[in-house]
């Protein structure tokens, strides 16, 4: 794409240009020349062009002298080229063609048969080196696979996910809203978003309660002294409110994460080696302050809470904890049909001051995650830097139905936190010992999570989460009370049903109930009010045909029952 743009755009100056996850980019400096996205069509052809003259990558290296002079004319080459000098580092060209770059390498063996399969997406603005102190350059975004199968459907997904933005189906099917009044970053759930959420909720509760997990719940705001206690004010302080009291001068907090204050439910009473394990899990609402600019829809908020668990157990009890957390984890995943592998997330070795604790017991607690990866047969890759201040995780990473990925759930064995608050139980011999602490999320926010199905499904929920499952309508007013009688019936169910009985069209009704992705409508004429049956549809527009209203009950039941994906 350089190669391309300096040929089309000769006064172009390029700059800096990496891999990306799913892409490039390459940003350059246009001078007084305007690029906008009408001109991608001609870069791309000028790509074409110019591949087959690419029949390989040649590295060689360069003195600094030798590098300069080469850009005399580019300052941002230059900059980059005395910054190499100055670290003593190798400088390299890369040639191809008749291009000529400034580069550490790193490519394709054969670009004139491999590179084929590209697409330029996106134009952005870009301060030189992210810094707005900078001037601002032309970032031109691309994508390339290795074959057209790959890119189509890559393609394809970034027009699908476009349609599926969930702050767009958010406000179309009216599930959340935000107010300058309330604040941003501060989502308030509709009816319909909140029932969603409560279901997610509900889900996990279910599965959870049936593994011996107590729910408690606690409040939002927690003295400094508690978070100083834990560690996570020196780490955390600048994203926590504060709070002020009028009576007092205590310095007081909106708890970004439940974990401290669990740790005093613990504590509350003697604990002997037989209470153990005790698992408490909360619900509470969380608040973490992040700059406004950050802000984005349900993805990244100040007000969410997490469906997290504390597991406070012996040190014998660990494995088997872990084992049964990640098989919750695997079932409920099963229900909305992620794939999805773990992440081994590890300290970052170059920053030992970012952890708290022993690194004896870092090194022991990061090979056990590995090993329980390894005895659970869990697809799982490294993730250096990843690890909590107090813990490594098994973070899990889903994949959905675009392709996207998202960090959803997180185990953590962590000998710390029991520590720093001195929790202690009674061993068999009437010694006092320290418990282990496992952090456990399943699938993190409910909010996020909420966000993340919406752009899966499309908005199209499965029937169990719809917040309305079946519509019915009336073809004219004559069965209005015929629908009525079938509204009720369905209700006394404890299905989720609307009755359409404004005075609208079909065409119209139906319209109204796929933008709203309801999974089945009814529809009543004279023809099923005499036959006493109804007709159904799907929202994807199939016809069931007729069918006994009995019958259509007990199927979308079992349906809700099973969490059925559709
Ligand atoms: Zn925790």
């Amino acid at each position: 794409m350089a190669a391309a743009v300096m040929e089309l755009y000769p006064n172009a100056k390029h700059t800096i240009g990496p891999a990306i996850e799913n892409g490039f980019y390459y940003d350059f400096d246009f001078g007084d020349e305007k690029i906008t996205e009408a001109d991608l069509p001609k870069i791309e052809k000028k790509m074409r062009d110019l591949a087959s003259s690419f029949k390989s990558f040649d590295k060689v290296e360069v003195s600094p002298k030798e590098a300069l002079a080469k850009f005399k004319d580019n300052p941002y080459k230059k900059e980059l080229i005395e910054e190499l000098k100055e670290k003593g580092e190798t400088i390299t060209f890369v040639k191809s063609g008749d291009f000529v770059d400034l580069c550490r390498g790193g490519h394709t063996e054969n670009p004139d048969k491999e590179l084929k399969h590209f697409k330029l997406l996106s134009i952005a603005g870009a301060y030189w080196r992210g810094s707005e102190k900078n001037k601002m350059l032309t970032r031109i975004y691309g994508t390339a696979f290795a074959s057209k199968e790959e890119l189509d459907e890559y393609l394809t997904n970034i027009e699908e996910a476009k349609k599926r933005d969930h702050r767009k189906l958010g406000r179309e099917l009216d599930l959340f809203t935000f107010s300058d009044l309330v604040g941003s970053g501060l989502p308030l759930y509709t009816p319909k978003g909140a029932l969603i959420r409560r279901l997610i909720n509900e889900h996990v509760e279910n599965v959870q309660a049936k593994q011996g997990y107590q729910q408690v719940w606690t409040p939002q705001i927690s003295k400094a002294d508690l978070f100083k206690t834990s560690g996570h004010y020196d780490k955390y302080k600048d994203s926590m409110f504060r709070v002020v009291s009028n009576y007092s001068d205590e310095e007081f907090f909106l708890k970004p994460m439940n974990c401290p204050q669990h740790t005093q439910i613990y504590a509350s009473r003697p604990r002997s080696y037989k209470d153990l394990p005790i698992r408490l899990t909360d619900f509470a609402m969380l608040y973490r302050d992040e700059k406004p600019g950050e802000l984005s829809g349900l993805a990244r908020v100040r007000a969410f809470s997490q469906d997290d668990c504390h597991i406070f157990c012996r040190e014998d009890q660990v494995d088997a904890e872990v084992d049964r957390a990640l098989e919750m984890t695997r079932e409920i995943m099963k229900t909305y049909g992620f794939k999805y592998k773990y992440r081994l997330s590890t300290r970052d070795p170059k920053h030992p001051e970012k952890y708290i604790g022993d690194p004896k017991v870092w090194d022991k607690v990061e090979k056990w995650a590995e090993k329980i990866m390894e005895r659970n047969k869990i697809d799982h890759f490294d993730g250096p830097g990843e690890a909590a201040f107090y813990a490594p995780k098994m973070d899990l990473i889903a994949t959905d139905g675009l392709g996207r990925e998202w960090q959803l759930s997180t185990v953590q064995i962590d000998f710390f936190l029991p520590e720093r608050f001195n929790l202690t139980f009674t061993d068999d011999k009437g010694k006092e010992q320290r418990p282990v602490m496992i952090h456990r999320a399943i699938i993190g926010s409910p909010e996020r999570f909420l966000m993340i199905l919406l752009e899966h499904f499309g908005g199209a929920f499965p029937t169990w989460l719809s917040p309305v499952q079946v519509k019915v309508l009336p073809i004219t007013d004559k069965v209005n009370s015929y629908a009525k009688t079938v509204f009720d019936s369905l209700l006394k169910e404890g299905i989720r049903v609307e009755l359409a009985d404004k005075n609208d069209t079909l065409g119209a009704k139906i319209r109204d109930a796929q933008m709203e992705k309801v999974p089945y409508m009814v529809i009543l004429g004279e023809r099923e009010e005499k036959e006493g049956k109804i007709s159904v549809r799907t929202r994807d527009g199939k016809d069931l045909g007729q069918k006994d209203l009995d019958t259509f009950a007990k199927g979308i039941l079992k349906e809700i029952a099973e969490k059925t994906l559709l």
